[in-house]
């Protein structure tokens, strides 16, 4: 049988439509000579951000699932059936990984393979990847790689160094996995998990409530709130001080966050006023911190691009090797990334340091206003 009609006939789409679908919703990509689809987005039923991987026998990773965004965590006992797990939501980037034919993949939220989660990933969990593919066939670990050595996410987090990977879930043939069989894995393979904040009753809104205000005290982004055997969905809700730090990270760059991404933020924080009845000298407080962090890191950039600065995120990578560094220039090339690399430092041991500059769309847009004294909006 050829290969498509394998994947055909795994995913329930019909030939016709997967072949149709090739080059428009689904991407054919290729790593290091293994090819791979990417479904951009959902097609008959099948996740966006799911991977066929094409080699001798064909293995589809599915999305991970999108989390709902609960607004007001008073309306948890509507939503979870009796007793909830608490985890902390941590900020980095999800990625699913996986043991293939011999060899460790790192897939993103999108359903691309990155080389440099690939290269880093192998490096460190290498050997537990293995074994777990051993122990637990065709399961998919789903987890964050967060800290501050990646191209996407970086937040520091003391436990992590410059790159780490905490595990939320375990798929299977694209279904979640009861959180004891995620635990087992995590702690038979030795790998790390997100931490457990709590084990409550659904209706234990105080107990809720005190998580996240210990959470917004040590300035980290959240939680997830799961059924223990993922029986509905789960629920995601983060802090006041995590929504106000992304806009203050995206405003940044105003033109490329765009509208949407600020509306949001100020939608949570609405909701966040209400539920916990801001007095006014907290209004105060958190009016002034939202309003800075709204126009002081637009307005720096915009005098740094007046100056001839380059209005860009800059992340610092660490890359085992040449070779992967080479394979993560070629990923961004295909993926149409605007980017500037420069090698900081070559260690003993091969391994390369490396700057990295992702140029944005508002370099251009603030550098227009500035010649021409006009603005984009009306
Ligand atoms: P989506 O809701 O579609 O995932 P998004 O990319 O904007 O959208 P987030 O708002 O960051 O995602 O929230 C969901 C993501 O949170 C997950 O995809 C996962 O990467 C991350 N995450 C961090 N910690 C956890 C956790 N404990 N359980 C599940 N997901 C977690
Ligand atoms: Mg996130």
């Amino acid at each position: 049988m050829d290969k498509l009609e394998i994947v055909s006939e795994k995913l329930g789409i019909p030939l016709d439509v997967l072949k149709k679908q090739l080059g428009r919703g689904i991407r054919q990509m290729v790593y290091r000579g293994l090819e791979y689809l990417v479904f951009r987005r959902e097609i008959h039923g099948v996740r966006e951000g799911t991977t066929v991987l094409l080699g001798g026998e064909p293995f589809i990773i599915h999305g991970y699932p999108s989390i709902r965004r609960l607004a007001i965590l008073e309306a948890v006992p509507q939503h979870m059936i009796d007793r909830i797990i608490v985890e902390e939501k941590m900020d980095g980037y999800n990625v699913r990984v996986v043991f293939y034919e011999g060899e460790v993949y790192a897939v993103t939220r999108g359903g691309y393979i990155c080389p440099y989660t690939v290269a880093r990933i192998r490096k460190l969990y290498g050997d537990q990847v293995r074994l777990m593919a051993k122990e637990y066939p065709d399961t998919v670990l789903a987890g964050e790689v967060v800290g501050t050595e990646n191209p996407y996410v970086v937040y520091n987090y003391p436990e992590a160094g410059g790159f780490d990977y905490f595990i939320f879930d375990t798929l299977r043939g694209g279904k979640l996995q009861p959180l004891k069989v995620r635990d087992e894995i995590v702690e038979k393979c030795g790998f790390r998990r997100v931490r457990i904040l709590g084990e409550l009753d659904k209706n234990d809104v105080g107990g809720l409530r005190s998580i996240i205000d210990r959470l917004d005290k040590e300035r980290r982004e959240g939680i997830v709130i799961k059924d223990p055997d993922h029986r509905v969905p789960p629920l995601k809700y983060t802090t006041v001080y995590i929504n106000i730090h992304d806009i203050e990270e995206g405003m940044k760059h105003p033109f490329d966050e765009g509208r949407g991404y600020l509306f949001s933020r100020i939608v949570r924080l609405i909701a966040q006023g209400y539920e916990y009845g801001w007095s006014n000298d907290q209004l105060d407080i958190i009016a002034k911190r939202l309003g800075k962090a709204i126009l002081k890191p637009a307005i720096e950039s915009l005098k740094q691009r007046s100056n001839g600065g380059l209005i860009a995120a800059s992340y610092t990578l660490v890359f085992p090797d040449y070779r992967s560094f080479e394979d993560y220039l070629e990923y961004m090339e295909s993926q149409g990334i605007d980017a500037i690399t420069r090698i900081i430092e070559e260690k003993p041991n091969g391994e390369l340091v490396v700057e990295l500059l992702k140029v944005k769309d508002t370099h251009d847009v603030y550098g227009k206003i500035l010649k021409t004294g006009l603005s984009p909006l009306d």
